[in-house]
């Protein structure tokens, strides 16, 4: 019998794409800061947005702050991989990073509204979308007002969209209930879900078909 090498055969050699949706204050960026600490190979994409920093935010960490010029010349040159409008403010996934990383075989968390994730889902199908949630509704307008990073205007808004984003879960594979002060609990269920997906009949064999886009 040839000899086989199982291991070389079924493992995945493209990294994982995630896109992690969740309403303004579940803690999804928490959530997904803590879990690059833990596996720092993973990409935590850093988008580009119009919107202006909040006060503990920094230049090239959370986002790159553009305006809105340099924003719709990146749209028209197709730099983007999805973009979107939220909150009266733009947003958008360089592409570049992003295509890099997976072919390097480095998993890649792209955190973005649920209008962006659909365009992801089109352009790559095999991406794995997780959506966060936290306990309830009063816990989430804790969350939002005790970060004092926004105005009541801003809250407002915030809180206006939940409905609406709630309505679009039906669009993804996971949904994680992130409850505060047990982050290491929602970090291992992303890690448990990233496992599994590894270990995936389905996707090994698209991928080793050459459909894993
Ligand atoms: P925030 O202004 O609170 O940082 O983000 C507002 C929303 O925009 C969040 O739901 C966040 O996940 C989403 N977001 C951040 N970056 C991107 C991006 O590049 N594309 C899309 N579509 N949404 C993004």
């Amino acid at each position: 019998m040839n000899s086989i090498n199982f291991q070389k055969e079924f493992t995945l050699k493209q990294g994982l794409l995630f896109v992690v949706s969740g309403p303004s204050g579940a803690g999804k960026s928490l959530m997904c800061q803590e879990y690059i600490k833990k596996n720092p190979k993973t990409l935590l994409s850093i988008s580009e947005t119009t919107r202006k920093p909040r006060k503990n935010e920094i230049n090239g960490r959370e986002y790159y702050f553009i305006d809105e010029e340099l924003f719709s010349k990146r749209v028209n040159e197709d730099y983007y991989l999805e973009y979107a409008g939220k909150f009266q403010n733009h947003y958008g996934t360089p592409k570049k990073p992003i295509t890099q990383a997976l072919k390097e075989g480095r998993d890649v968390i792209l955190e973005i509204e649920p209008q962006g994730a659909a365009q992801v889902r089109k352009a790559f199908p095999s991406v794995i979308s997780i959506f966060v949630l936290p306990i309830s509704t009063n816990e989430l307008i804790k969350q939002i007002k005790g970060r004092k990073t926004e105005t009541e205007e801003q809250i407002n808004l915030r809180l206006s969209d939940l409905q609406k984003e709630i309505e679009q879960i039906r669009f993804y594979d996971y949904i994680i209930i992130n409850r505060f002060g047990h982050l290491k609990e929602s970090v291992k269920l992303l890690e448990d879900i990233a496992q599994s997906e590894r270990c995936s009949v389905k996707r090994i064999l698209k991928q080793k078909e050459g459909k894993n886009e």
